[in-house]
């Protein structure tokens, strides 16, 4: 399947996501890194896991850095973070076929995508490019690449995800029944994931050593 048919499709919250421009080039016929999906509910530690797998794992790990037309957040850098665009530019990008995937993140109008280049360059210098990204656009990618080594973060269960999210304390009521609909949904597609990791409360080391194995089986299977 090709990007173009995967990027016309709708979204859980509803907004439609107009076909583009086929990609001139595939991710399939980069063939020398590894291509490493992670996902995982809001709430569930995926961040703080994947900064710990990046400081311990053997593998070249290098993070795919997505484009997104929300607002910067204090501390992040364009280009580290994410490429902060503007939402006529993510457009134009989107149109032009610059995009593995991208999507309407959360339904609140901002745009989140993997750049296809981001993704190419990476994988041509036999790197693991990491994607940090949500369900949907993860799923996405698979099909396009299913030899994606795609791993779900997922917590103990939904209760301590919501205990989670309230102890922050800066989430309004409605915004955690939003998020806790949303793990709902992803939840429900977690076996469509290779791996599925459990980042259980206070036993992080745990998981980042679980997906450093995965790794590391990954990289004997392909001698790497
Ligand atoms: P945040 O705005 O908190 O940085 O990220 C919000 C959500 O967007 C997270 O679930 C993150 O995984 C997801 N995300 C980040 N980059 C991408 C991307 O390129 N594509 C997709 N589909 N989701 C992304």
């Amino acid at each position: 399947m090709t990007a173009t048919a995967l990027e016309g499709r709708r979204t859980p919250e509803g907004s439609s996501v107009p076909q583009q421009k086929a990609p001139s080039n595939s991710v399939s016929d980069s063939s020398q890194g590894r291509l490493v999906i992670v996902s995982g509910p809001s709430g569930a530690g995926k961040t703080t896991v994947l900064r710990k797998v990046f400081e311990r794992s053997r593998q070249p790990l290098v993070a795919s850095v997505s484009a997104t037309t929300r607002p910067q957040r204090p501390g992040e850098v364009d280009g580290v973070d994410y490429h902060f665009l503007s939402e006529r530019e993510f457009q134009l990008r989107r149109e032009r076929g610059d995009f593995l995937e991208c999507f309407e993140v959360f339904g609140r109008g901002h745009w989140y995508g993997t750049l296809r280049e981001e993704v190419l360059s990476g994988l041509r210098a036999g790197k693991w490019v990491v994607l940090e990204i949500d369900v949907q656009g993860a799923l996405a990618v698979m099909q396009e690449y299913p030899r994606a080594i795609s791993i779900f973060v997922e917590p103990e269960s939904l209760d301590e995800l919501e205990r989670r999210l309230r102890d922050r304390k800066t989430e309004t009521e409605e915004a955690v029944q939003r998020r806790l609909a949303k793990a709902r949904w992803e939840l429900d597609r977690a076996d469509r994931y290779r791996y599925r990791v459990v980042n259980a409360d206070g036993e992080m080391d745990r998981a980042v050593r679980e997906i450093c194995d995965v790794l590391n089986q990954e990289s004997e299977k392909c001698g790497k």
